[in-house]
């Protein structure tokens, strides 16, 4: 037979606060009731469900990748959707094409 005890148990982890736009340095903030990362994420994709999707990336990822693991380090901006658009039509107006394909799943 076990015997269980109720303990209480302290953990530290972390939670979104705010994303702070590279370019424009806004600051997108969650609110008071403690929404979670996925909610603020939305907020500064400027979605307004769970279901779209308004993703952006842009890094420089270097270093090795082996069957079993890897390391190496990222280079990368978070952009508010606003500051997305500049950056895309500045691209455009310096002759960068911008690739397009279709997504499904
Ligand atoms: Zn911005």
């Amino acid at each position: 037979m076990k015997f269980y005890i109720e303990k209480e148990k302290l953990s530290k982890h972390k939670e979104l606060e705010s994303i702070v736009c590279d370019w424009c340095k806004t600051a997108f903030k969650a609110s008071e009731q403690n929404e979670d990362a996925i909610d603020i994420e939305n907020k500064f994709d400027n979605t307004k469900s769970g279901y779209e999707v308004n993703e952006f990336t842009l890094k420089w990822k270097v270093g090795n990748n082996y069957p079993d693991g890897g390391f190496g380090e990222e280079e990368f901006i978070d952009l508010c959707f606003e500051c997305r658009e500049k950056l895309k039509e500045l691209l455009l107006k310096n002759g960068i094409v911008i690739q397009k394909r279709n997504w499904d799943y």
